[in-house]
């Protein structure tokens, strides 16, 4: 029998983990390279729609999930100047529809989780401290240059986020781009904050140029809240290089988050003053791809953010990365069965992906449009929640069975 194939990968976040799980699933060795000390994520909460959740589950990941997740049974929609109701999607009637839960999930849980199922595998390398530098591939191999020595695979995954240095060299298509809009974020144990303020459902408050989302997360304990706002970073784009940004993920003043929501309806203002300390997040992106060949070429793939990093207004950004893993991972089963050369498997996994990448990444796009909508396309949106509601807010495409596959 053929010794087994190795993947190696740059950056051990949560698209990188879940493809080494994924491939490593599939009989590949891997070796994750990460340049932090620690698999850390920043204290914030994430949303896993059904179409996630089915991919943990299949990766036995159930159990695990089901103690640290929360399971909203229901979205409210509101709007946030008047306070008034438009909307509710029933979350809970999604196990029966979609055969899976919709979940809620501090980021340092999932991380986690992924880091418990890959750690124990004889198949899977994980090196902390050990930035990429650059690679080259020459059609036979891949050589991998890291901060220690330089190492060989048969292919490479760039797993290594929106400054990805692995898609810098790939495509050489510059730097992602600001959006001009800020993400005000904080964690908040339920049981300080009054009876009013707690909640076991995600709420999203949709205003003129802003929009806040709150939901549980640590099976409920704490509560997720996450404001986006219009603006940008003092030096506006100049200030748009991966330093000047990572700095602005720092405990900021929570004074001018309130003087961006001093519009808004009274509970949104409680809520918001509730809030000791927000962490400030500058939002970056890049357009939907345009064609397979951006998410694989030769030896080498993109995952995750590195790949398709989107606006988080589908929530989806996660999800997608962990999609890509188990795509990734089906592919790369076939190098054994079929005898299938790895830089046609990368292009399968390309093909299969990018066009459901591409479609997340615009449906983020537009509901920022119609989140932050002002005048009369502001009254329109409401007008259409409160008509339509379910049927606009259930997306089948998004979270359905084989939905990943489409
Ligand atoms: P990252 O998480 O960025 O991981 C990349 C890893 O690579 C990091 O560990 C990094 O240290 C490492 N790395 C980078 N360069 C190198 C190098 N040269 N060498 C070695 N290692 C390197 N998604 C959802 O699904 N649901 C949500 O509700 C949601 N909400 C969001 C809210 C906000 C405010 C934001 C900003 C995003 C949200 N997302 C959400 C998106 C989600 O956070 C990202 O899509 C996801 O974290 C991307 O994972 P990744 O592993 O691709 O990249």
């Amino acid at each position: 029998m053929a010794s087994p194939q190795q993947l190696l990968v740059a950056g051990g976040g949560i698209g990188g983990l879940a493809a080494a799980l994924a491939c490593a699933r599939q009989g590949w060795q891997v070796r994750v390279f990460e340049r932090a000390a620690a698999f850390s994520e920043v204290g914030a909460g994430v949303q896993l729609g059904p179409n996630v959740v089915r991919l943990l589950q299949a990766w036995d990941l159930g159990p695990a999930l089901q103690a640290v997740a929360a399971f909203p049974e229901r979205l409210r929609v509101r709007d946030a100047a008047s306070g008034q109701l438009l909307a509710t999607l029933d979350l809970a009637a999604m196990r029966a529809r979609y055969g899976a839960p919709y979940a809620t999930i501090h980021r340092a849980d999932l991380l986690a989780l992924l880091h418990q199922a890959v750690a124990p595998l004889a198949d899977v390398a994980l090196t902390l401290n050990r930035r990429v530098l650059g690679y080259e591939d020459d059609g036979r191999r891949v050589l991998l240059r890291t901060g220690g020595k330089a190492v060989e695979g048969d292919a490479l995954l760039g797993a290594d986020g929106l400054w990805s240095g692995v898609r810098a060299q790939l495509l050489g298509d510059g730097a992602p781009r600001l959006t001009g809009h800020l993400a005000y974020r904080a964690l908040l144990p339920q049981a300080a904050l009054p009876a009013a303020l707690r909640s076991t459902e995600v709420t999203a408050w949709l205003g003129p140029r802003l929009h806040l989302v709150s939901y549980p997360v640590r099976a409920g304990e704490a509560l997720n809240v996450v404001a986006f706002v219009h603006g940008l970073p003092p030096g506006g784009r100049q200030g748009a290089t991966p330093d000047a940004l990572a700095d602005w993920d720092h405990a900021t003043n929570a004074a001018d988050l309130q003087a961006a929501m001093a519009g808004c309806a009274a509970p949104l203002q409680a809520l918001v003053q509730a809030v000791p300390a927000w962490r400030l997040w500058v939002l970056a992106d890049r357009p939907p791809l345009r064609a397979a060949t951006e998410q694989a070429r030769g030896r080498v793939a993109l995952l995750g953010d590195a790949a398709h990093p989107m606006r988080p207004y589908l929530a989806q950004g996660a999800g997608m990365a962990i999609e890509d893993a188990e795509a990734l991972g089906r592919a790369l089963r076939q190098a054994e069965t079929a005898g299938i050369e790895v830089p046609l498997l990368l292009a399968r996994y390309a093909l299969e992906r990018w066009q459901r990448n591409a479609r997340v990444q615009a449906r983020a796009l537009r509901n920022g449009r119609i989140f932050h909508a002002t005048g009369l396309v502001r009254w329109g949106r409401n007008l259409s929640l409160r008509l339509l509601g379910e049927r606009l807010l259930d997306m089948p495409w998004l979270y359905g069975l084989n939905s990943e596959k489409t």
